[in-house]
């Protein structure tokens, strides 16, 4: 079996293991409460969801519940109807608050009002704690955990205590220390044998580009499914819920607080990982690290991370609440439309980019000009530290957009083929491939979003961690074949473009001499192709010279003879 197609098979039965295993855990972890039972599940930061299992066919509904609420001076922050997923039981939730104290690490729950809340008076009170929390008051007897949440029988009316000890933060930062140790000790292994293997420089390079984009893919990935098993992804509930009171303001500083601790377990997983095969790479193609260099690499990934810390808002935006849901669209839209606008100028800034040498500016914007498309300047990016050939558009909006040239490009290339790959930037940005992209992306969250609804009653008997645990793995799935493959059809509609402003034969030489100089491997397997939204190079130049013979100017048709 070819390699390629052996390492995607692996890739698959991975996967396949790793949600099989995650399913048969949860089935079997899963709490069937009685129907009368009453369930207190505690969220910390944000409130107490008390949920009512009534009997199918009990004459206990909505008033009864909000009576008991009433009487028993519970804040009633609204009840709702649930499926429960179970033919014998429906489940009315109440949001609400029973905590009679709380602090950074412990709660006190007020025993005799949630003794109060049992409408059924069949004495059947569950109490759900987060895995950490320990009960150190109060009569319970435990009944079993899962994944998110430990269970306890409340048996007495006496308050209920628990807190949460600091060293229960040890076990999922030793794990942490694990994924970031071991995969990083993996890749400097690997990287080792490649140096040392006899193959060509270009296919070490290739190696090693394999190893950062498996590394890219997967430590995320892994990361957040220790996030999740760990009980990491209670501790934003922890750091807001001791510093905020409840409320919606503190389920979105919950969201944002939970994007940048991943982001920062992210970095820490990978960072380590990229700088080993980094470093490799950089001895395979002799350059040299200097401070200069060094001030270049940090301003290139502040232009790649600011802009997404400035997606961060438009996550909490729904969150905020007491807005109309219209009201909420339409800032997120607006926020959208700035920040399209404003990462191109600001990312133009942040990144060590200067003007273009005069010859080659004229030239170029005079091609810029011939394909009609607008944009603010060209300027030339330092590459210095990675040696990089490439050009890029930024920007989806006219005059607001920039068009790039690496300092790596401007040195391997000559004048037409340098055109070529210019003209193939100007085609992404003709044809909006931005926008299209984007676009992709917002009806996969719709299709997602209008998925979850339809299949909600289903979603909703299914536990908790197994969606938490699948749910990323398919996006991350769905998004790899969306925005990949659209990412291919765009490349090839680009390629076109280019071909047809300057000609076949530049465009190919373009691509050649792109690939020689990035010491590209030529021929690449589709799962490849899908994850760096590009074909190889031999497919793009195979298609493009494919179709040269429809582009000659079809010869006048031979004169009829009598
Ligand atoms: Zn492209």
């Amino acid at each position: 079996m070819p390699v390629q197609r052996r390492r995607s098979l692996a890739l698959v039965v991975g996967l396949a293991a790793f949600l099989a295993v995650a399913v048969a855990g949860q089935a079997a972890a899963r709490f069937e409460p009685a129907p009368g039972t009453v369930v207190v599940r505690d969220d910390f930061s944000r409130s107490e969801v008390v949920r009512f299992l009534v009997p199918t066919g009990a004459s206990i509904g909505r008033p009864e519940i909000e009576a008991a609420a009433a009487a028993a001076g519970v804040p009633d922050r609204g009840l709702e109807e649930r499926a429960s997923g179970r033919r014998d039981v429906r489940e009315l939730r109440l949001d609400t608050s029973l905590t009679v104290r709380s602090s950074f690490l412990s709660r006190r729950i007020d025993a005799a009002r949630l003794r109060r809340l049992d409408v059924f008076h069949q004495n059947r009170l569950v109490l759900e704690l987060h895995p950490w929390a320990t009960v150190v008051g109060g009569d319970v007897r435990p009944l079993g955990s899962d994944l998110l949440f430990r269970r306890y029988a409340v048996t007495g009316p006496a308050d209920l205590a628990y807190r949460i000890p600091a060293s229960a933060m040890l076990g999922p930062l030793v794990l942490v220390l694990l994924l970031t140790l071991v995969p990083y000790l993996g890749v400097r292994a690997y990287t080792g044998r490649v140096a040392a293997s006899g193959a060509g420089t270009a296919d070490k390079v290739h190696r090693l580009r394999t190893a950062m984009l498996a590394a890219a893919l997967v430590l995320p990935l892994a990361l957040t499914a220790v996030w999740v098993l760990s009980g990491l992804v209670l501790l934003p509930g922890l750091l807001v819920g001791g510093l905020a009171t409840t409320g919606s303001g503190s389920a979105a500083a919950q969201v944002v607080v939970t994007m940048l601790l991943l982001a920062l377990l992210f970095l820490v997983g990978l960072v380590p990982v990229l700088w080993a095969a980094g470093r490799e790479y950089r001895k395979l193609r002799g350059i040299t690290v200097t401070p200069a260099s060094r001030r270049g690499s940090a301003r290139l990934a502040l232009a790649f991370g600011l802009p997404l810390l400035l997606w961060l808002p438009l996550v909490a935006v729904p969150l905020t609440g007491g807005l109309p849901a219209a009201v909420r669209l339409g800032l997120q839209a607006a926020w959208v439309v700035l920040v399209l606008v404003t990462v191109p100028l600001l990312a133009v800034r942040v990144m060590p980019t200067r003007p273009l040498e005069h010859a080659v500016r004229a030239r170029l914007e005079a091609l810029v000009e011939r394909a009609g498309v607008r944009i603010r300047e060209i300027r030339v990016l330092d590459t210095r530290s990675q040696q990089v050939a490439n050009a890029v558009v930024m920007g989806p909006v006219p005059r607001l957009r920039y068009v790039l040239v690496t300092d790596h490009l401007l040195e391997s290339l000559d004048q037409d083929e340098l055109e070529a790959v210019v003209a193939h930037e100007l085609g992404h940005a003709k044809q909006h491939h931005v926008l299209v992209k984007l676009g992709a992306l917002l009806l996969l969250a719709v299709a997602v979003g209008v998925g979850v609804a339809l299949g909600s009653p289903l979603l909703r008997s299914v536990n908790p961690t197994v969606l938490v645990l699948v749910l990323p793995v398919l996006l991350v799935l769905a998004l790899l074949l969306v925005q990949g493959g659209l990412g291919l059809v765009l490349e090839r509609r680009a390629d076109e473009y280019a071909a047809g402003l300057v000609g076949v034969d530049p465009t190919v030489r373009g691509l050649e001499r792109v690939a020689e100089a990035n010491l590209l491997k030529r021929r690449t397997g589709l799962l490849w192709n899908l994850l760096t939204h590009h074909p190889g190079v031999a497919q793009r130049v195979e298609r493009l010279r494919a179709r040269q013979p429809h582009q000659r100017p079809t010869p006048p048709a031979p004169t009829a003879t009598a």
